[in-house]
Formats: structure tokens, C-alpha cells, sequence
């Protein structure tokens, strides 16, 4: 993690968030009350949608969770994540935060429609607010939903706080009981890579869509588990996104401990992803994601 610059600037603008983020942090403790103890030292990732924009019956779009000390985490949320959530048993006010990896349909799809649900359903529970952090323009996104929807989409106090990320240079926030990093990545102007440490020392990195660079072998330095993209077989890439030798080469030099590929278009299914793979990744297990599929490190 030595070439991600920890950003002071930021951290200090972040400290202001830093007292919001304390209710959230309240909250989750009454999850963690009645957690078994096992469940306080290992992190939880559950894949909600392992595919793209593409329809696919296997494959919802991209969504993945992930549970450590009391809280969850949402990474992206395709259009039908809150019925994934239903189906996985996540309950939709357990979210404590959301992560934004760029502002693609398919990826950001139930911001709206989870907005909506905290206002109206007779089942979200949680007054604690919940944070959503994206790249810079999640605010005029925003902004643009309630230019079309009104009065509906906007939360009732509190319940919601946005905060924008940089998109030039890797950000850190303190969220206690994590730190979270950001990083550019090589997809769109607003794509972020996330990483999410634990007190504990495990850490969890999340690609979102990206085509390979330095800054997601960066932030993916020693993590216990990289939920990587790998959109496309091998042989057939496309621009902005990685193959799975693409992929297993960031594993690689990243030194990630377990690798699960995720984000794969219907084509992937056809065609042998772990051998390309495997062929440069030797260090760990290879996960291909299916819904539903939970992972615990
Ligand atoms: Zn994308
Ligand atoms: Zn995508």
C-alpha cells in the first residue's frame, strides 16, 4: 500500500463525515451484539449479481455485500438488487454502506429505487443513516434522479449522506471500525476501485469495471480476498475490461491471497475462465462467482 498516498487533506475533510458516520457505527453494534463470536473476525462476501448490463437467467447484474464487524457493506446495485437482497436474506435496512464503483447503469440501476424504499416501506427500521460513496458527480446524479422523480426520491432527514470521491488520486476515510480506499480505475472518468480494511487486518478489495492499470494492482496489494471483473473470455476483450489472464495477472502481482471473478457477460459461460487464469495466478484459490454465493476469509 506504499505508492497509495493516504491523503491528509481528505481525511480531514472526511473527519467532519466522521461524526455522521458514528450513528452508523451505533447502529451496526446492535448487529453485533447478537453476532456469534466467530463472525467478529471474519469477513463475509456475498455475490448479489455476478453479471452485466447483459439480461442473462444465471446472472443478475453486478451487486455484491459484504458483512464484517456488525456492519454490510453494498458494492454497486444493478436494477433488482433489493429483491437479491430479499432472496439472499440481507435485510435492506441492515445497509450501512453503499459503495458506488462508477455511475453505469447497470452498477447504480437501485440507487433510486433504494432511496425510495427507505421513505415508503413499512419495513425499513433503520434510523441511522446510511452513507453512499461514489466518484465526483454522484451528487449531480443525484440531482439529475430528482430533476425526473421530484419530491419522491428524496430521503427523509438524515437517513441518507452522500459524499463524493476523487477521481484523480486514491482517497482513504475513516469509517470506523474500517478504513476505506479509494482508487481510480482505468474504465470510465468516475470509475473507483474500493478497498476495506478491518481492525483486524483482513481486507477486502472490490475492482468494479476496469481494464488493467497500476492503481488496481496498488490497491489491491496483500488483500485477503479481490472480487475482480472479468467480462470477457479469453481472446476476446474488450476495451475497459479485463480477461481472465488480465485478471489473474493483477492477482499475481498483487500478491491477493483469493480471487473471485466476477462481472461475466453470458459469453464467459461458454468458455474455460480458471485455466487462463490459473496459468498466471498460482498463489491462491480461484473463485468464479455465482448469486448468491458467499465467500468468508
Ligand atoms: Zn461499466
Ligand atoms: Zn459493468
Amino acid at each position: 500500500m506504499d505508492s497509495l498516498i493516504f491523503d491528509q487533506s481528505r481525511l480531514f475533510q472526511y473527519s467532519l463525515i466522521y461524526k455522521k458516520v458514528k450513528h452508523v457505527h451505533a447502529w451496526s453494534k446492535r448487529y453485533q451484539k447478537n453476532m456469534p463470536e466467530m463472525q467478529k473476525n471474519t469477513m463475509e462476501v456475498i455475490i448479489l449479481g455476478s453479471g452485466t448490463c447483459a439480461p442473462s437467467i444465471r446472472r443478475a447484474g453486478p451487486c455484491a455485500c459484504l458483512r464484517a464487524y456488525g456492519q454490510t457493506f453494498m458494492i454497486d446495485s444493478a436494477a433488482g438488487t433489493l429483491r437479491q437482497m430479499a432472496r439472499a436474506g440481507i435485510p435492506y435496512d441492515s445497509i450501512d454502506t453503499i459503495l458506488y464503483t462508477h455511475f453505469h447503469p447497470d452498477h447504480i440501476g437501485e440507487f433510486v429505487p433504494f432511496i425510495f424504499a427507505t421513505k415508503y416501506a413499512p419495513g425499513y427500521r433503520r434510523s441511522a443513516p446510511v452513507m453512499i460513496f461514489a466518484a465526483q458527480g454522484l451528487k449531480n446524479f443525484y440531482n439529475a434522479m430528482k430533476m425526473a422523480f421530484g419530491n419522491w426520491v428524496e430521503p427523509e432527514e438524515g437517513r441518507v449522506i452522500m459524499e463524493e470521491l476523487s477521481c484523480e488520486t486514491p482517497a482513504a476515510i475513516q469509517s470506523p471500525p474500517f478504513i476505506i480506499r479509494s482508487a481510480p480505475v482505468k474504465h470510465t472518468p468516475q470509475s473507483l476501485a474500493y478497498r476495506i480494511e478491518c481492525p483486524n487486518g483482513k481486507t477486502a478489495v472490490f475492482s468494479g469495471d476496469t481494464d488493467l492499470c497500476k492503481n488496481i494492482i496498488d490497491i489491491a496489494a496483500g488483500a485477503d480476498i479481490l472480487v475482480c471483473e472479468c467480462a470477457a473470455p479469453e481472446g476476446e476483450k474488450v476495451q475497459g475490461h479485463l480477461t481472465p489472464s488480465e485478471a489473474g495477472s493483477i492477482a499475481n502481482e498483487a500478491g491477493v491471497k483469493t480471487l473471485v471473478l466476477t462481472h461475466f457477460y453470458p459469453d464467459c459461460d461458454k468458455h474455460d475462465v480458471t485455466g487462463p487464469c490459473r496459468a498466471i495466478y498460482k498463489d491462491g484459490p480461484i473463485i468464479l462467482a455465482e448469486d448468491f454465493m458467499r465467500v468468508i476469509i
